[in-house]
């Protein structure tokens, strides 16, 4: 049977670190079905698991700094394309972080034949979401290591927003306000992208 390309929607949430992505996603999951692929989760659970990606991983991740291009994006390939992505389509968060990630994102759904639907920018300002990371304590939240991944935010990560703009994929979502109410927006944008 054809994929229905109307229902599956492949989607890119962007944000800073501690705009509330994680938590938007299981939402959005629960309301469209979609599979949440965190890039960030992927490279925790290496970590835990002891496997060589998670040993090559472990002292970037914990400095704040960026995992190679190359490696993120071989990971994320294979998510891809994998049954349960392919059936349900997919919002990846914390992926791309990179202008090169982006690139490879692209050719990785053309080869597919499914191309991104859009990306979902959560808007929270840099005081609130480092007043927001230093809450949640997670070992790798160290100031040193909040202020190096704002950094690259600002550095690498955000020039992705007119990349995707360029593209006609961006959707701005105002990440202040309630759980709720941010929820509420995005989908209304998911709604948007599906109509
Ligand atoms: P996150 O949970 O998205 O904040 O990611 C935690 C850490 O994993 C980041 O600080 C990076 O070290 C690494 N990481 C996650 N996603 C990527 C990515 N797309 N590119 C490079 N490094 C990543």
């Amino acid at each position: 049977m054809e994929p229905d390309i109307v229902t599956t929607v492949h989607l890119v949430i962007l944000g800073r670190q501690g705009s509330g992505k994680g938590t938007q996603c299981v939402r959005l999951v629960e309301a469209y079905g979609m599979v949440h692929v965190s890039t960030g989760d992927m490279l925790r659970s290496a970590v835990a698991a002891g496997t060589e990606l998670g040993r090559e991983a472990q002292a970037i991740m914990d400095a704040g700094d960026l995992v190679p291009d190359e490696v993120v994006n071989g990971i994320v390939a294979e998510r891809l394309a994998m049954p349960d992505v392919v059936e349900h389509g997919v919002i990846l968060d914390g992926f791309p972080r990179t202008p090169v990630q982006a690139q490879a994102l692209e050719d990785m759904l053309d080869s597919t034949g499914t191309p991104l639907c859009g990306a979902l920018n959560l808007d929270v300002p840099v005081d609130v979401v480092i007043g927001r990371m230093l809450e949640r304590g997670r070992v790798d939240d160290t100031e040193e290591a909040i202020r190096l991944r704002l950094d690259l935010y600002e550095s690498e990560t955000a020039p992705l927003l007119s990349w995707f703009e360029d593209r006609g994929m961006l959707k701005v979502v105002d990440g202040l306000g309630s759980e709720e109410e941010v929820f509420d927006r995005l989908c209304t944008l998911v709604d948007g992208v599906l109509a």
